[in-house]
């Protein structure tokens, strides 16, 4: 007997059809119109869309930043990100200078153990490869951590120099992982900021304009260019600019495999919410920062034209009461980061599909199948189809929901997306067969959600 989701609309990143979908244990069997109930359950989805659930391949849950910690740990990350329709995320573990990758995954398994309510991967955060560094990323490849990040930003405490990050490329183009790039010229921006605090501008609008775009720029095409030497991918992670898509268009054009994501926040907002009054500017520090209006057609763009793969959230949750405020007199000391594993789906069906901005498959690819692939689970993960994990989203198309604080599941006072008004939401989620958020009420128990073994060379390219 398994559970069978009656006439439902599903919906892949190849195409739309009438479909049941049934459901055996924690995969899918069949999916076909006309599938027998015979003794199966079944679920009416009637006007509903059926989606592979969301996967966020961007998120720091539980992690320390400046002093303090992100408010979302495993168990409220996971919980928050299932009710807006994911159900999978790629976190990152952070290796500490000096110490093995393996400790770091060690403690990463740790905080997620008994806690994860969807199923999850690791990135390793690389900022040390002398000693055994490169031998450490062979290690992480066999248990599953098939991408690597890499910062060229936050000189003394993440970013690492260029010898660094051509080895760990090098390293990929022989182990099939993936370097993942945080691409800002990190240098040459704390050079500005330092002049602009000896000038006493310490107020948050200048974390944004400390951080001009083609400092963005610059470091994607240099990162881009370091990979082609070592004949391996690279994916630019949270890309916000015109200017640096420029940089991925042209390497994309020329046939070089670069790969970039882009955020919600980066297509829907801009750096006027930084002017807010006060210090309420500081809900929106985080980087690269929020830029000009100009640049978000721009990105909508390159979502529509494949010039960027992926929208993921780059979820890291700080309170503004509590944590944000430590900033207060010094935008350096704000802990960079913002809230938005609940709402992606969310927003991106609402301006993307309703605004007629990406076609309901283009919406699926994006936020499903293209990190899927990219990333070493498909079809596992990402896709509808008998054989694949049963993560599916009875997505409601029609529903409103206002975004708010009030009412989001976010471990954190404040929401980026106040009073954003979306039609779709998700009505019932699954997570490996399991119905795990049904019309607003969560029935997944923590420490359901597995670690995930993600395979090498996830087959975006060839
Ligand atoms: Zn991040």
């Amino acid at each position: 007997m398994g559970l069978l989701l009656q006439n439902g609309t599903v919906v892949t990143a190849e195409k739309t059809f009438p479909a049941d979908v049934l459901i055996e244990g924690e995969t899918i069997k069949e999916v076909r119109a006309g599938i027998p109930a015979a003794s199966h359950k079944t679920l009416d989805a009637t006007g509903m869309l059926l989606l592979p659930g969301g996967i966020d391949a961007h998120t720091h849950l539980d992690m320390p930043f400046g002093g303090t910690t992100s408010s979302d740990d495993f168990e409220t990350g996971t919980r928050a990100a299932a009710f807006g329709g994911t159900t999978t995320l790629v976190d990152f573990a952070i290796q500490a200078r000096g110490t093995r990758m393996r400790d770091a995954l060690d403690t990463w398994w740790k905080k997620a153990e008994g806690r994860a309510c969807i199923d999850y991967g690791l990135h390793m955060i690389v900022t040390d490869l002398a000693g055994a560094g490169l031998e450490d990323m062979d290690d992480m490849v066999r248990e599953g951590v098939s991408s690597f990040k890499l910062f060229m930003a936050y000189p003394n405490v993440l970013m690492v120099d260029d010898a660094t990050i051509f080895k760990a490329l090098r390293q990929t183009a022989k182990n099939g992982a993936l370097i993942c790039m945080h691409a800002e010229n990190g240098s040459v921006i704390d050079v500005i900021v330092q002049q602009a605090l000896a000038e006493g501008k310490t107020a948050p609008v200048y974390h944004a304009l400390t951080r001009p775009t083609t400092a963005e720029a610059e470091a994607v095409h240099r990162a881009i260019a370091m990979a082609e030497i070592a004949g391996a991918p690279v994916y630019i992670v949270h890309l916000s600019s015109e200017d640096a898509l420029n940089q991925v268009r042209e390497a994309r054009s020329r046939g070089v495999p670069a790969f970039a994501e882009t955020c919600p926040q980066y297509l829907l907002l801009t750096i006027e919410e930084l002017k807010r009054p006060g210090f309420e500017g500081a809900k929106y520090v985080f980087t690269p920062p929020l830029r000009e209006k100009e640049n978000l057609p721009k990105l909508w763009d390159g979502l529509k034209t494949d010039n960027l793969q992926v929208v993921s959230t780059d979820h890291c949750p700080f309170c503004f009461e509590d944590q944000k405020v430590l900033g207060k007199n010094d935008f350096t000391k704000i802990p960079n980061g913002g809230p938005g594993i609940e709402n992606r789906l969310q927003l991106l069906f609402h301006h993307g599909v309703n605004e007629g901005k990406l076609s309901l498959n283009r919406f699926v690819e994006i936020v499903s199948t293209a990190p899927a692939r990219i990333f070493g689970m498909y079809p596992k993960k990402g896709t509808i189809a008998a054989g694949s994990d049963a993560d599916i989203v009875v997505w409601d198309p029609k529903t409103e929901h206002l975004i708010s604080a009030k009412t989001h599941h976010m471990r954190v006072d404040y929401s980026m997306f106040e009073g954003f008004r979306v039609r779709g939401n998700a009505r019932q989620v699954f997570s490996r067969g399991e119905l795990i958020v049904d019309g607003g009420i969560f029935l997944g128990k923590p420490g359901r959600g597995a670690y995930l073994r993600r395979a090498v060379r996830g087959g975006a390219w060839k």
